[in-house]
């Protein structure tokens, strides 16, 4: 099939990109002129593991192709992905500009029919805008079909490839049956594909992000009221992960969710409910709680150090929102590096994969390191706020070297207690005792 994808962002780039391994004709468009040089340039603008081997194939199989302009893109597509931003706009709403101009300037292009898909986490309703917004520049006959992603950053060409389920949104006989034989490569262990209305499937995307960042603020509770009461929150994790009612992924506790998604999925759905004179209150504790949690180290970091930071130097592991990714957006790291920097400490940071995205937001404020180990040359203390694979098993001799303290501040519960209590560090974590 010949297929357009609007938007070469994480979702776009892994949708074309997918899509062209399974033998389709695929171009992506942008406007980021500098993205679209560097894609035809085979320069991959985010890291994602494995997407490299597939773009460099489809690229040289000539089924996978970039270009700014839109009347070229989507010549001829058959299916026409939006994968554009949703951000949150100023009352927490999904902002729905982009997908609404490319809808509007869609329009006069459309020559046969078409599907058109909405790819990018959009609240209900959205669909119909979109249908009304390209009719209003057209004639022709086209469908509007919601197609919630439900990849991950880091997974997410497995994902793609791989899906649990695909969930698409039409009453469209036509655009169903298209859909069908697209998806059908993906789904031949037998994973769903889910057919339902527009409205249920824009629903759908926002109800699985609101209930993932309900359960990982649910066991940052539970680890809140574990360092209370003297209990350790791994163990209450395994103890009921165990439970298959319960499941054991999305338990591990932390200083809070970020990412591109989360955050305003769960807002955009808490404004949605208030549009609909709808009172969501666990939503709105979801939210509450992990803006608490973002921080929660700092107060611990500041009681440590008898209540001044000026002058303290702080080695930070991680920045991305979670491994495998260089995505940093609402990464609790940026937080938790503003609040130290407030405080008059000086800041060194680390992370494999997402340095050149801090530097772009803190330039010369702090410091950037070269590895893990850099990083805590004289530094006062240690803090992780990403689990990277490789802060797992570091080198202790070497960091007793160059920490000034052995102090290290774990938002991320990376290592046992034991392992600590071994090695002789002043240990906080999130939801378990302090080893001093
Ligand atoms: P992104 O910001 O990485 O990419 C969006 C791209 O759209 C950018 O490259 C931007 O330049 C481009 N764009 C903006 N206006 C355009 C226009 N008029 N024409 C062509 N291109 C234009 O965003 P993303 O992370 O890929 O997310 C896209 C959507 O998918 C969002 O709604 C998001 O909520 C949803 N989503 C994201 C993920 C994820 O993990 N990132 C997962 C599932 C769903």
């Amino acid at each position: 099939m010949k297929l357009a994808v609007i938007g070469t962002g994480y979702v776009g780039l892994v949708t074309g990109t997918c899509f062209a391994e399974t033998g389709n004709q695929v171009t992506c468009v942008d406007i980021d002129e500098r993205k679209v040089e560097k894609l035809n340039n085979r320069i991959i603008p985010i890291y994602e593991p494995g997407i490299d081997i597939l773009f460099n194939r489809n690229v040289d199989e000539g089924r996978l192709r970039f270009t700014t302009n839109l009347a070229d893109g989507i010549k001829d597509a058959e299916v026409i992905f939006l994968a554009l931003p949703t951000p949150p706009g100023e009352d927490g709403s999904a902002d729905l500009k982009y997908i609404l101009k490319v809808a509007d300037d869609l329009g006069p292009l459309l020559e046969n029919y078409v599907v058109v898909v909405d790819k990018s986490t959009v609240p209900v309703g959205t669909a119909e805008r979109v249908r009304e917004h390209i009719s209003r520049n057209t004639d022709r006959e086209f469908d509007v079909v919601s197609n919630p992603e439900f990849l991950r950053e880091g997974a997410a060409v497995d994902d793609f490839m791989k899906p649990d389920r695909v969930v698409i949104g039409t009453r469209s006989e036509r655009a169903k049956a298209i859909m069908n034989k697209l998806y059908a490569p993906l789904v031949r262990q037998g994973n769903p594909v889910i057919f339902m209305d527009e409205r249920s499937a824009e629903m759908t995307k926002y109800a699985a992000n609101a209930f993932l960042a309900t359960k990982i603020t649910f066991m940052n509770e539970i680890a809140n009221l574990c360092e209370l009461v003297g209990a350790n929150v791994d163990d209450i994790r395994r103890g009921i992960g165990t439970d298959s009612r319960i499941g054991k992924r999305f338990l591990f506790a932390g200083i809070g969710y970020g990412g591109s998604c989360f955050p305003k999925d769960v807002q955009a759905l808490a404004k949605t409910a208030k549009d609909f004179q709808y009172d969501f209150k666990v939503l709105k504790s979801v939210m509450a709680v992990n803006n608490y949690q973002k921080t929660k180290m700092i107060p611990l970091i500041k009681e440590h150090f008898g209540g001044d930071l000026r002058g303290k130097c702080f080695a930070v592991w991680g920045l991305a929102f979670k491994p495998y990714t260089d995505d940093i957006r609402e990464a609790p790291a940026l937080e938790n590096i503003r609040i130290l920097l407030e405080e008059g400490a000086k800041v060194t940071v680390y992370d494999p994969e997402a340095m050149d995205n801090v530097r772009n937001i803190f330039g010369n404020s702090i410091h950037y390191a070269h590895t893990q180990y850099a990083a805590l040359d004289d530094a006062d203390a240690l803090l992780i706020m990403t689990e990277w694979p490789l802060f797992r098993t570091p080198d202790f001799d070497k960091m007793n070297l160059l920490l000034k303290n052995k102090l290290i501040f774990d938002g991320r519960n990376v290592y046992e207690l034991d392992q600590m209590r071994e090695t002789g560090y002043t240990y906080y974590s999130v939801g378990r005792e302090t080893v001093n």
